[in-house]
């Protein structure tokens, strides 16, 4: 039995990745009956019944699961914004770091367009490293920082995420070339007369790693969690959270409460502060239709 990792479905085929052999394979029947549901990212294993070509007979547990698109086993999502054209949405990157961690992988933050950075982007990168958060400075354009981008990706199973325009594409196609990440129309009109989201394809990058091909998380609702849970995804509010007098704070207008001294005192940034208000705000509404 070999084990592999599966890349695509596409009908009733199965192409799985074992030491660098990509293998046709279909499915067991027992599998077909149980409508299992097979992703791209999943550990298979599987029976080579001819050269290039085998049968799926059981899949390993998965550790991660993302929706929209559904790729199983994703251990880190690159964040990618850009320091100039279009300005950083510093929102969208704060709710794509908690969906990110909530899902169980690691984010980085991809900060591109390194060659027009405008000024007042420039101290963002080293203000998120400061967060604790994994940063990467790139330019798909000049080749900044892909060298390490290519390491970053060696050896997991990751995805591109940010608004459209930052230069995903562009990167994955300067780390190498040929590959494109497909955007743009969510789901087509299949010929049954019925919705079907386009199939989410893995890549397996030449210097090791997969990276899905579209891009992630393209629902930003926050994570199902309970409301004091989210100031943990907030990694510099981590910290001071132990210190407020009440255990339950929600650091809103609790009595003393460390977090929100740490943001009077400049340790912890305002726009960061004022996303988790905001976002707490999401998290309580959305408890009422658990
Ligand atoms: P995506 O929508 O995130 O996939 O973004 P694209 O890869 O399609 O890039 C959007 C635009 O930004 C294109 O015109 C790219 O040529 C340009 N672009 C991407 N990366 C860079 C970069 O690092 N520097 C500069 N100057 N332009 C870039
Ligand atoms: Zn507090």
């Amino acid at each position: 039995m070999k084990e592999g990792i599966l890349l695509k479905g596409i009908g009733g085929f199965y192409f799985v990745e074992a030491n660098g052999e990509i293998y046709q394979c279909r499915l067991r029947g027992r599998f077909r009956q149980e409508e299992k549901e097979f992703l791209p990212g999943d550990r298979v294993q599987f029976r080579e019944i001819a050269p290039g070509q085998g049968v799926i007979e059981g899949i390993l547990p998965r550790k991660t699961k993302l929706e929209r698109p559904a790729v199983a086993n994703v251990d880190q999502v690159i964040i990618v914004m850009s320091l100039g054209e279009p300005p950083p949405d510093l929102e969208l990157l704060d709710r794509l770091l908690i969906l990110s961690l909530a899902n169980g992988t690691e984010p980085i933050i991809c900060w591109n367009k390194a060659d027009i950075a405008k000024e007042e982007f420039i101290g963002l990168p080293s203000l998120y490293q400061g967060l604790g958060y994994r940063v990467l400075v790139t330019s798909a354009k000049t080749g900044q920082g892909i060298e390490l981008l290519r390491e970053t990706l060696k050896g997991h199973i990751s995805t591109f995420a940010g608004p459209s325009g930052v230069g995903k594409s562009s990167l994955l196609n300067a780390i190498q070339p040929g590959l494109n990440l497909k955007t743009g129309e969510v789901s087509r009109k299949m010929g049954r007369g019925r919705h079907t989201t386009r199939q989410v394809e893995l890549l397996v990058l030449k210097e090791g790693g997969m990276v899905a091909d579209t891009p992630g998380f393209s629902r930003l609702y926050l994570p199902e969690m309970k409301r004091e849970e989210l100031a943990s995804y907030f990694l510099e509010m981590e910290p001071y959270e132990s210190q407020c007098r009440f255990h339950s704070c929600l650091h809103r207008t609790e009595p003393d409460c460390a977090v929100r001294r740490a943001v009077e005192k400049g340790l912890i940034p305002r726009h960061r502060y004022e996303h988790y208000l905001k976002f707490l705000g999401e998290v309580i509404e959305a408890e009422r239709s658990y």
